[in-house]
């Protein structure tokens, strides 16, 4: 047997497509156009590719894109006015601060300084709240986006065994929510699962989330599972010297005989979590002005 491959990338540009419409659409019957605003602190490389990248992705869907690039000595009340402000400005729709912050700021802090109407990552304790009540807030991109891969695969998952691997407050607990809203029965394993491989194979849905190259082995895999790889470790390229190279959670090949379906790593997952973001913002545009939210970019 040899798994579907899951196309994130192609999934992904669909999804900027379907908010690009609604931002159209909201700009031509409201005069609104929703606004991402992002807070860059210090100089780290690797968050200023990504504040671009989500920057040329908002603009691309007709976003207004507000880039905020603060000193990595700023003071934490110099950086929570700066959010106070983007909290009360109305062309404001969703917030992010990228991480890591620079040591002497508090990540929890920031995040619970971001109105939590506005905090399209997430992150947010009230909206971890919301989401594990079973109310509407605004969910994880990373988990959110996955979800919408396993729905269009799977469509209805009631039923369905699930297990993933990994705890964190980003991806492994808001996903475990999200599959439980969906009717999935939902095991979350951790550094201190026993017996890891058995609790993997009983799964239908396999989500991994550790950031461990390859952990996932083809026997821990059930026939037929859909697979999702959320792992992402930076090697030196075996090939091209001076070049890095991505790997995922997963034993890519021998999972992929046993799997029904698997997400590939790049191009699997990690395309999904700007799209998400984007998603979040106009949902959060349409809450904010009272206006209907778009379908099929929520939980
Ligand atoms: P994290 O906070 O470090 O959490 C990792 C989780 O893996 C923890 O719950 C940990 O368990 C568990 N774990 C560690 N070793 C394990 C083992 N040997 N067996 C079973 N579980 C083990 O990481 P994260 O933020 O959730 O991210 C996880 C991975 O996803 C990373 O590679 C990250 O880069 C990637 N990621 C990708 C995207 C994207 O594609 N856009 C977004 C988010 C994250 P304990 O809790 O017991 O320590």
């Amino acid at each position: 047997m040899s798994a579907q491959i899951i196309d994130g990338k192609a999934f992904a540009a669909k999804v900027r497509g379907q908010v690009a419409e609604h931002v159209t659409a909201l700009k031509a019957d409201h005069g609104i156009t929703p606004g991402l605003a992002v807070v860059l602190v210090g100089e780290d490389p690797a968050s200023e590719v990504y504040v671009a990248a989500k920057h040329k992705q908002t603009v691309e869907v007709g976003m207004a894109s507000f880039e905020h690039k603060l000193p990595a000595d700023v003071s934490a009340a110099d950086l929570f006015a700066l959010i106070d402000q983007l909290n009360a400005d109305k062309n404001v729709h969703g917030i992010l601060c990228q991480f890591p912050v620079p040591d002497h700021l508090n990540e929890r802090a920031v995040v619970a300084r971001i109105d939590p109407a506005k905090d399209v990552d997430g992150l947010s304790v009230v909206n971890a709240g919301l989401l594990a009540s079973g109310e509407t807030g605004l969910v994880s991109c990373t988990p959110l986006g996955c979800l919408m891969l396993l729905r269009d695969q799977l469509g209805d998952m009631t039923g369905k065994e699930a297990v993933i691997i990994g705890r964190s407050n980003l991806f492994g607990k808001p996903m475990g929510q999200l599959l439980l809203q969906d009717n999935c029965t939902v095991t979350i394993a951790h550094s201190r699962t026993a017996d890891l491989p058995a609790v993997c194979k009983r799964a239908d849905i396999l989500v991994a989330a550790v950031g461990r190259a390859e952990m996932v082995k083809a026997d821990w895999v059930k026939p037929g599972a859909t697979i999702i790889d959320v792992g992402i470790t930076r090697i030196p390229h075996p090939d091209k010297p001076g070049k890095s190279k991505l790997l995922g959670d997963v034993d890519f090949a021998p999972c992929s005989k046993v799997a029904g379906t698997i997400t590939p790593v790049p191009g699997g997952v990690g395309p999904m979590t700007i799209a998400c973001l984007l998603a979040n913002t106009v949902t959060a545009c349409c809450r904010a002005n009272g206006l209907a939210e778009p379908e099929g970019l929520t939980a």
